[in-house]
């Protein structure tokens, strides 16, 4: 696994399709997922210029950043969280993509000791197997979260269903970018909603051109170890 040749071809791509759709490539950025991958692959990944690591476990997360602490990384809890362990990680993270609900935005605003930025994760294409919003919640529950002043709704997050057809994924993309649109015409000013976290390994060109600003990439950049 050479990931420095990976970001290379994986920043390619992102490059091309930004160029046909007139966007600016630095406005996406790439998340390196390490949920698969040792402490080690993952200091590999910051020095080969990755600068932000998202994990979906919490003693994955706190392990590699205790691992990394020398170095300027930002921090994105990609994956669920219950609750009763927003306390543990709430203070060591730059970034949570999965804020679904208002009991979790309560612990946040109760533990977190400065404004965290969150993405409010939504379930397009409503899966059972699942976390996130249906389309129709979610621009009553960022209306809510304006009473929750620990959180700043930086933008939407989604995981498209896990297939192969082109037309399934462009629609489920150009659907949470057509939510952003709706709550940003509401000029909330706790949620800008200006980022977009879409697009993983399988589908990240088609986030991309759907409007992506982070792309959560794991096994075609860090690789899968275990
Ligand atoms: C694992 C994971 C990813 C990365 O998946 P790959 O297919 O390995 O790129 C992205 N987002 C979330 C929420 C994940 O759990």
């Amino acid at each position: 696994m050479n990931i420095l040749d990976n970001k290379e071809k994986i920043l390619k791509k992102i490059e091309e399709v930004c160029l046909k759709k007139n966007k600016d490539p630095k406005g996406v950025n790439l998340v390196a997922v390490t949920k698969y991958v040792s402490n080690e692959t993952t200091k590999n990944a910051v020095l080969a210029g990755i600068e932000h690591i998202g994990e979906n476990r919490i003693e994955g997360l706190l392990e590699k950043k205790e691992y990394l602490k020398d170095m300027d990384v930002k921090w994105h809890f990609i994956g669920t969280l219950q609750s009763r362990k927003v306390k543990d990680i709430i203070n060591h993270v730059d970034y949570i993509h999965s804020l679904d609900r208002l009991s979790l935005a309560k612990e946040i605003q109760k533990r977190a000791d400065k404004t965290i930025s969150c993405f409010v994760q939504v379930n397009v294409a409503e899966e059972d197997s699942k976390h996130g919003l249906a389309v129709k919640e979610v621009v009553g529950f960022v209306d809510k979260l304006k009473d929750y002043d620990k959180i700043k709704v930086v933008g939407l997050m989604t995981m498209a269903p896990y297939t192969e057809d082109e037309s399934v994924l462009r629609n489920v993309f150009s659907t949470l970018k057509q939510l952003q649109r709706d709550i940003q015409n509401k000029k909330f000013s706790h949620a800008p909603c200006e980022e977009l976290s879409m697009g993983m390994s399988n589908d990240y060109v088609i986030a991309v051109e759907e409007g992506a600003t982070f792309v959560r990439i794991g096994t075609d950049l860090v690789g899968k170890e275990f």
